[in-house]
């Protein structure tokens, strides 16, 4: 049961906190400057893919009105540069017959390249042609969109919602602060904030303003204190349930506004991770009721929680075990098998998945080891350190989540779970428009909130058209 709002306040830190329902979400932040000088991982296993995965431009944000906007400066280019082409006397290289011809490109006899194309590529009556760089008749400048791209996303910023689900005591603070090398979540043992263990599944959301070389994150750490605490633990998954799709509902409402922002606030939870207690048994009732009712909505990632408690063989055979239970259960869990693009992104991520779920140690403690200062946990026996591949797996989940996924999370949040919950709401039978806030059918405001709903992917544009 959620705990009755308690409103924002501050706590000692000076941390904005909140507790649902969450209203503060356009409230300033707090700014934390990461230190360009992070401690690099001693080694990091899993191949790394590049820093974004993909770029999704969401509908009504600020991205995909930059793309847009790149568009135009790309046409803007082409009228400046064509001329030029055209007045000059010579061929691409290699070809003596005079100024190119653009229609030339159509043609293979004029050695371009026609490929077949992807049939969500091109419709009907429309053809299209690929034209590879070594085809060019000179320099465009098609890539400098990666850095119109980059500098508008700087400027910008970009929005990250991360939530920890596990029992009180599994360390979900301290991993979380290990993560972006800051205070972004309380710990609840720490002196400073005598904060008691709620009796219930109360979820609280804290924003934080992270910026390390000029790029800017909104992080929000949702923390869920007090899940699986209880003697009786049933259905202590349905506040999170409701928290997630709350979100959804939030941005949906946003979204299908007929006047609505430019840039939508985005709470909507991007990522998952689940501790699991380090007992070396099997996944517990709690863990599979956990994963089984919220895998659908939102990408899990677990994990195994304070590893250092595991002898090496303990800790593979729990591993084992717990993905066996998994299969067992048809739970799957982030990066999901079907949602691989291509065959480059399925052997990355086949071989995180060969690793989940990872287990972690996490600290907030800096350690001096052969001169370096090292994150890590001292022990009478050593230092554990954290981001060392050879003492734990902190640094896979700390790739998977910051630097090869994070963009992936936000897009299969955006494209595929957040789809599925919108798809759902619209087309509930006799879905009532004014309890979404909307006009009723047949009212002048109603073909224009269509439009609105139509300016998603276009699939989702044919599935509305049936309502
Ligand atoms: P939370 O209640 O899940 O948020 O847990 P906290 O982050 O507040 O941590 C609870 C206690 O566990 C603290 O004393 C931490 O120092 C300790 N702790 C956190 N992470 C680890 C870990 O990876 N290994 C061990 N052994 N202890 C940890
Ligand atoms: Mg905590």
């Amino acid at each position: 049961m959620i705990q009755p709002p308690e409103g924002q306040h501050k706590d000692s830190a000076g941390d904005l906190e909140r507790d649902v329902p969450m209203e503060d979400t356009d409230a300033p932040p707090t700014t934390v400057t990461t230190a360009s000088s992070t401690t690099p991982s001693t080694t990091t296993p899993i191949p790394t893919a590049p820093t974004t995965k993909s770029n999704h431009s969401e509908p009504g944000y600020e991205d995909g009105q930059d793309q847009n906007h790149c568009g135009d400066q790309q046409r803007e280019q082409r009228e400046v540069i064509m001329p030029a082409l055209n007045d000059h006397s010579e061929g691409p290289p290699g070809d003596s017959e005079g100024p190119w011809d653009s229609s030339r490109a159509q043609h293979p006899e004029n050695g371009v390249h026609l490929e077949p194309q992807p049939a969500h590529c091109s419709s009907p009556d429309q053809d299209m042609s690929y034209i590879s760089g070594a085809d060019l008749f000179g320099y465009v400048g098609i890539e400098a969109v990666l850095d119109q791209m980059r500098h508008k996303t700087m400027k910008a910023g970009f929005e990250f919602n991360i939530m920890v689900v596990g029992q009180s005591g599994l360390g979900k603070s301290t991993l979380v602060n290990t993560l972006f090398k800051s205070r972004v979540s309380r710990k609840s043992c720490s002196s400073l904030h005598q904060e008691r263990i709620p009796k219930t599944v109360r979820i609280h959301a804290v924003s934080h303003m992270i910026e390390e070389k000029g790029v800017k994150m909104k992080l929000t750490v949702v923390d869920t204190p007090g899940f699986g605490d209880h003697i009786n633990n049933n259905n202590c998954w349905e506040p999170i349930v409701s928290y997630v799709n709350e979100q959804y509902e939030k941005y949906l409402r946003e979204e299908l506004n007929v006047m609505r922002k430019r840039r939508i606030p985005d709470t909507r939870v991007h990522c998952c991770v689940y501790f699991l207690p380090p007992t070396g048994h099997r996944l517990r009732a709690i863990d599979l009721e956990f994963m089984k009712h919220l895998g659908s909505i939102v990408s899990i990632v677990p994990v195994i929680a304070k590893a250092d408690t595991l002898t090496l063989e303990e800790r593979l055979d729990f591993k084992h075990r717990i993905r066996q239970d998994l299969a067992a259960n048809g739970i799957q869990v982030y990066p999901q098998k079907q949602y691989d693009e291509d065959p480059e992104e399925s052997i990355l991520n086949n071989s995180i998945r060969e690793c989940i779920p990872f287990a972690v140690v996490g600290t907030d403690r800096e350690h001096q080891v052969n001169g370096n200062k090292v994150l890590g946990r001292k022990t009478k026996w050593g230092i554990i350190e954290v981001e060392n591949a050879a003492h734990c797996e902190f640094s896979h989940l700390r790739d998977l989540l910051i630097r090869s996924h994070l963009q992936d999370l936000k897009d299969v949040t955006h494209n595929i779970l957040y789809e599925t919950y919108r798809v759902r709401r619209l087309n509930q039978a006799n879905v009532d428009f004014s309890e979404l806030g909307l006009p009723p059918s047949g009212s002048p405001l109603y073909s224009s909130m269509c439009s609105t709903l139509c300016s998603g992917t276009q699939d989702t544009c044919e599935g509305e058209s049936q309502l």
